[in-house]
């Protein structure tokens, strides 16, 4: 049904909001760019693909013959600093996981569509592999040497920046900033360190390589949209969508090459989706804060509860994933099915002129450079109209042609998974007939993690489904979650502060010894449970029961160390706060001798250990009892009133190094003191997150604390006392 309804879409190129004409009037061609399949796809890119989903659906409804492709990056440089390199994550991947780089390519295609198809994201018609479109790159590449624009030196070839002048349109950006500290080595072979790989020699023994006229090699990153494009859409394409990480360099770079190539304009409108966050940052594989749709599901999740939390957000803006917000998603699109099915009614000549008008404005919206939170909205108006139930379910019908929720006919959820529970019911029933009822009730808990309760009745048995997510409600997402004492006067001596996030018998060590010694003060005691494994978090709720001095927060997943902490301090209620880490054991009053410390009003933080350093990149264990630089987070004590001063800790530190020393900074700043007694008694154990973590993980996560801690106290050496003593 063709639609008057005009369409209007921000443009990355022109950062304005334009009128949508493709150039052959009617049809449509559009390229985004797809998956490195070398890992699953995370919800985050799930996000991006599901932006150009309901690009097509409204294209489509609009009446627009629409040609979609989406390449599959099959050779694994996922960013052109790793063809820079010379490494591959298919290639790596392969090596790991004992398997050739074809296999795991198959292996996780295989996956990505079904992913797509779970979030009823329409499958692309051409879904072209970068491995059987080599021949296409390198003839690119060769038209770009012979056109001037690229050169070749030691068996790689660069583009040559400089001889494109529009360089940068679309990003504005000729190089890529400084990030994080990390800077990438100057290539001597390149004349322009702006210059890229079009193809790169490959080293000695490669996996993955082809034939090309400068040897043989593999193609880089970037001239796998231009060829790949050029191929299945021609030289000039009307939609090109992406994440905003894809404007710098990968798109500016492809602009450069198919311009350069065929002379004429490569793309009429880019659109670019903003990122899906977790605690405020890019959900990414390197940040550690990634779900996949599986793991949505595992928590009893639809994965169309993700799709309708992606609508509830315009695509342009960064939208923070949580727990709770998938949780409101889920029951929202649940309620709005609810609605629909239960409405009666024929349809009347005013309901169809009421209904008319609302269709209106719902394509309008979506028209409106995807506006679909307004779709949304005027979708639940219907849902909550007089309206005759038969026009809501043909209006519903029609907005689900774009939304794509299964508004009006969901398909059965979980399907598999019931199956499978109904299977081992059978199982219990006929364990029950033999009477072996230990054995039948641990299968009605196995059951029951499968998300079905198990109902007898009159001799028949019956599943009823109990959603993961609507057990949860009780978790937090954030520590934004919890309400803030911070203002409130004290109510007991001491808040000692645990967060736990691997580790059930070590985190029972401490807490034992805690409450042991604890017995001569008045003290709470908030534990986080910050991602900890069922059972684990389950013998804290037995501890919290037994105890009437434990709170236990459970976290819903991994907030990362400062968020776990700022639970804490937000929750506490003691004049002073002790906050201790898993792998430390009381093994006697350390409450006196702390409260000791604290006393004295010019002391900021004590502890038991610290460090001190001349120039805030090196530091050294202190030896003695005294003043120090920093105060290690094994165990730190302070009074609650300092967290008025300085702030809650910066969430931005997941991985718990440096976090104690910005916190010490902090403090120091503020003119106190940072004091250890090296007599506490108290013992440390091996810090097992350290030890769980893999070494190069370390580094990394390491790497980027200590940066993020650099950029703010590098220069304030002046804050150093210790070695001035
Ligand atoms: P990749 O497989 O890493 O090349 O990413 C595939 C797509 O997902 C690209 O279009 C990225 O821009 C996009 N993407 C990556 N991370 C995110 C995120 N956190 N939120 C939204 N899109 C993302
Ligand atoms: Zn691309």
């Amino acid at each position: 049904m063709q639609r008057a309804t005009h369409i209007s879409v921000y443009n990355t190129l022109t950062r304005r909001k334009e009128d949508f004409s493709p150039v052959e009037p009617g049809r449509v061609k559009m390229y985004t760019c797809g998956p490195t399949v070398y890992r699953y796809a995370h919800i985050g890119n799930l996000r991006s693909y599901l932006m150009a989903d309901w690009l097509r659906r409204l294209l489509e409804a609009q009446g627009y013959r629409v040609k979609h492709v989406k390449n599959i990056t099959d050779v694994g440089h996922m960013r052109q600093d790793m063809v820079e390199r010379g490494e591959d994550k298919v290639i790596a991947a392969a090596l790991a996981e004992g398997r050739t780089p074809e296999q795991i390519a198959a292996h996780y295609t295989e996956a990505f569509m079904a992913d797509e198809a779970k979030l009823n994201i329409l499958p692309a018609h051409e879904f072209p592999r970068a491995t059987t479109n080599v021949p296409e790159m390198v003839d690119l590449t060769r038209t770009l040497v012979d056109r001037g624009y690229a050169y070749a030196v030691g068996g790689n070839v660069y583009f040559e920046v400089g001889r494109f002048s529009e360089y940068g349109k679309l990003s504005r950006q000729q190089s890529a900033g400084l990030e994080e500290g990390v800077r990438v080595e100057a290539d001597p072979l390149k004349r322009d360190q702006r210059d890229f790989a079009l193809w790169k020699a490959a080293e000695q023994g490669r996996m993955l390589k082809w034939p090309s006229p400068w040897g043989d090699g593999f193609p880089g990153w970037h001239i796998e949209c231009s060829a790949m494009a050029a191929k299945y859409l021609g030289p000039e394409i009307d939609l090109h969508t992406g994440g905003v990480d894809n404007v710098f360099p990968h798109h500016e770079d492809e602009i450069a090459q198919s311009e350069a190539a065929f002379g004429r304009r490569h793309v009429r409108y880019w659109m670019h989706g903003q990122h899906l966050l977790v605690d405020g940052l890019k959900m990414a594989k390197s940040t550690g804060n990634t779900y996949e749709i599986g793991d949505l599901e595992k928590r009893g999740f639809e994965p169309l509860a993700f799709r309708y939390l992606c609508a509830t957000a315009s695509y342009r803006a960064r939208l923070n994933f949580t727990m709770r917000s998938l949780r409101a998603a889920q029951k929202g699109l649940l309620r709005l099915r609810e609605k629909l099915s239960a409405d009666g009614g024929r349809a009347t000549k005013k309901g169809t002129k009421e209904g008319e008008r609302l269709r209106g404005e719902f394509w309008r919206a979506v028209a409106d450079d995807l506006s679909l939170p307004r779709a949304l909205a005027v979708a639940w108006r219907v849902a909550r109209s007089r309206l005759p139930g038969a026009v809501k379910r043909e209006l519903l019908m029609d907005f689900d042609r774009v939304l794509g929720l299964e508004l009006v006919a969901p398909r059965p959820s979980a399907s598999a998974i019931l199956v499978e529970a109904e299977a081992i019911a059978h199982e219990r029933s006929e364990l029950r007939r033999r009477k072996a009822y230990t054995e039948a009730d641990s299968i009605r808990e196995r059951i029951r993690g499968m998300g079905y309760e198990v109902r007898d009745a009159k001799g028949k048995t019956a599943l009823v489904p109990v959603p993961v997510w609507a057990k949860a409600e009780a978790s937090i997402s954030s520590s934004g979650d919890v309400d803030s004492h911070l203002s409130e006067p004290d109510s007991v001596g001491f808040t000692i502060g645990v967060v736990a996030r691997r580790g059930c018998e070590e985190l029972e060590r401490c807490l034992t010894s805690l409450l042991q010694w604890a017995g001569g003060v008045t003290a709470e005691l908030v534990v986080i449970d910050n991602g900890l494994e069922e059972a684990c978090a389950g013998r804290l709720d037995g501890l919290a029961a037994k105890d009437a001095r434990v709170r236990v927060f459970h976290a819903d997943h991994f907030l990362g160390s400062a968020a776990g902490l700022n639970v804490v301090l937000k929750q506490a209620r003691g004049r002073y706060v002790v906050t201790l880490d898993t792998s430390v054991e009381v093994e006697g009053d350390i409450f006196t001798p702390l409260r000791e410390l604290l006393e004295d009003s010019r002391v900021g933080i004590a502890g038991r250990w610290g460090v001190t350093s001349e120039d805030l990149r090196s530091f050294e264990e202190a030896e003695d009892s005294g003043d120090v630089d920093a105060v290690e987070g094994y165990l730190t004590a302070f009074r609650r009133d300092l967290v008025n001063e300085t702030g809650l800790l910066d969430e931005k530190y997941r991985f718990y190094r440096h976090l104690d020393l910005d916190f010490s900074l902090a403090a120091r700043t503020l003119g106190y003191r940072l004091v250890i007694n090296t007599g506490l008694p108290v013992v440390r154990h091996e810090h097992l997150e350290w030890a769980a973590t893999p070494e190069e993980e370390r580094d990394r996560l390491s790497k980027r604390n200590f940066y993020r801690f650099l950029r703010k106290w590098g220069e304030r050496s002046d804050l150093l006392v210790v070695q001035a003593r």
